[in-house]
């Protein structure tokens, strides 16, 4: 028996990264951790309270007043906050945006990092965001940098959208939405987007989600 396994998925906005990680997952038969869901639960939960989400004392004011919880109903991840399923309110562009917003600060960072490493601990995981290959999981079995260009990200995010019964998304808004949060996630002081210098460059832009599967399965092979 192979000892547990780690899978690190960085990329930026609307790379495919969760849809990526749910396929491994699967076929892996491990769990998944989508960890922009923790950095987006918090993010709703700021814009519940009326907080700024730019502001730092307010995000410490907030991290002291919720508590975040992750839960699994076999691998379907749902994220909480003091006690409620916020998992339906999450996928919204402003909680896109707060999301973004609230994960500058290190009071934030530190608080997810500390439940991501826990669960990691505990069994073979694949876990998808910004830093999981450079600060959270240094360590992973295997790394994955996966990216696409904006126009691909921004129409496959579209898409999204509209699934989930947002009639009104516009391209050139979702655009424009990418590449603010690409700045904002690449810039900022702490856990930038970047890419771990021992992860694989994937881009996806065009890759079918099953070719690009069968690259990190032979990858995970080759670990
Ligand atoms: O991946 P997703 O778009 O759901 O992430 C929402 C936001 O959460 C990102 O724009 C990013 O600012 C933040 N995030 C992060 N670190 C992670 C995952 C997400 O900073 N590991």
């Amino acid at each position: 028996m192979r000892k547990n396994i780690l899978i690190a998925i960085d990329g930026p906005s609307g790379a495919g990264k969760s849809t990526l990680a749910k396929a491994i997952a699967e076929k892996l038969d491990i769990m998944h951790l989508d960890t922009g869901a923790l950095f987006r639960a918090l993010g709703y939960a700021a814009l519940v309270k009326g907080f700024d989400t730019r502001n730092s004392e307010q995000a410490a004011e907030l991290v002291n007043l919720v508590k975040l919880d992750i839960e699994f109903e076999g691998k379907d991840q749902k994220v909480l906050i003091n006690g409620e399923d916020v998992t339906p309110y999450i996928r919204t562009e402003d909680v896109s945006i707060a999301a973004s917003n609230i994960s500058v600060h290190p009071i934030i960072r530190d608080y997810i990092l500390s439940q991501e490493r826990q669960l990691a601990e505990r069994e073979s995981f694949i876990l998808d965001g910004r830093d999981i290959g450079t600060v959270v999981l240094p360590n992973a079995d295997v790394k994955i940098f996966l990216t696409a260009s904006p126009q691909v990200r921004a129409e496959r995010r579209l898409q999204d959208l509209i699934r989930a019964g947002d009639q009104n998304a516009k391209y050139e808004q979702v655009l424009q939405d990418i590449e603010t949060r690409d700045s904002q996630d690449s810039n900022r002081q702490t856990a930038p987007t970047r890419m771990a210098d021992d992860a694989v460059l994937i881009d996806s832009s065009n890759l079918t989600i099953e070719e690009t599967v069968a690259k990190v399965l032979a990858l995970v092979d080759q670990s």
